[in-house]
């Protein structure tokens, strides 16, 4: 799967072939379509999505052209989920899963699931994607990163800050959560099986600005690398107010 921040463009580069294979490196084609279904949107309306396929020539492997803003496997865009992360690490813990599926006018169970994505090793792998790709694109925005009261309200935080270092070099107003779906290849939410797992995946490499993200060509992110990289010094300030996705669009 690659995620692809323009769809026009990633025709354009399929059609004149300059889109590599994220397993071998082989030239992709056009090669059909996905079926199309529809992706919920925050404000209730619907986004039909029908993604291209393409090939690779070398290895003849099939790869899905999935648009940012959506979340492999998933009926809501990455802007409905967020939206139910930002409400979790703001601090709803009763039957948090309920508070946030009413608000959102999702089913509990579908609430519940995304909610179980994002614990353990897959909220510390969201946040070495925020610091990693701040600190390469603009290591100021790191500066002044608030601590929050969760592990999920850090990663949010840190995810903010790669957002804000990248818009400037996309000369855009790319909504936030869908560049954070370039930011993490789609896995805003870790798959089911490494949910239940809980163990710690490949990460990302960090795209440039304005094409494709190959999903399963990553280098290693432990958690040992995320400590490093950036804990000590963000849990040197105290300011409580939080530094998030949307508040940062
Ligand atoms: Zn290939």
């Amino acid at each position: 799967m690659i995620i692809v921040l323009d769809a026009g463009q990633a025709e354009v580069d399929l059609a004149a072939g300059v889109l590599g294979c994220p397993r071998c490196g082989g030239r992709l084609r056009p090669w059909s379509r996905a079926a199309a279904r529809p992706v919920r949107r925050l404000d209730g309306s619907s986004w039909r999505v029908r993604p291209r396929r393409a090939r690779c020539q070398a290895c003849r492997s099939t790869q899905l052209l999935l648009p940012a803003g959506c979340l492999p496997r998933r009926g809501d865009t990455a802007e409905v989920v967020g939206a139910a992360l930002l409400a979790k690490a703001s601090g709803v813990r009763v039957q948090a899963h309920r508070t946030i599926a009413a608000e959102l006018g999702r089913p509990p169970t579908t609430v519940r699931r995304w909610l179980r994505a994002v614990r353990g090793p897959h909220t510390d792998w969201l946040r070495a994607q925020g610091i990693d790709q701040a600190h390469r694109l603009d290591p100021a925005v790191l500066a002044d990163l608030p601590a929050q009261p969760s592990a999920l309200g850090d990663a949010l935080t840190a995810l903010g800050a790669a957002v804000r270092a990248r818009r400037p070099r996309l000369h855009s107003r790319t909504p936030a959560w869908t560049l954070i779906t370039m930011l993490t290849r789609g896995r805003l939410l870790a798959r089911r099986r490494q949910a239940d797992r809980h163990g710690p995946f490949p990460g990302p490499v960090c795209p440039e600005p304005g094409v494709t993200v190959p999903t399963n060509s990553a280098s290693p992110c432990t958690r040992r690398r995320h400590r490093a990289d950036g804990t000590r010094q963000i849990a040197t300030h105290t300011s409580s107010s939080p530094v998030t996705p949307s508040s940062s669009s």
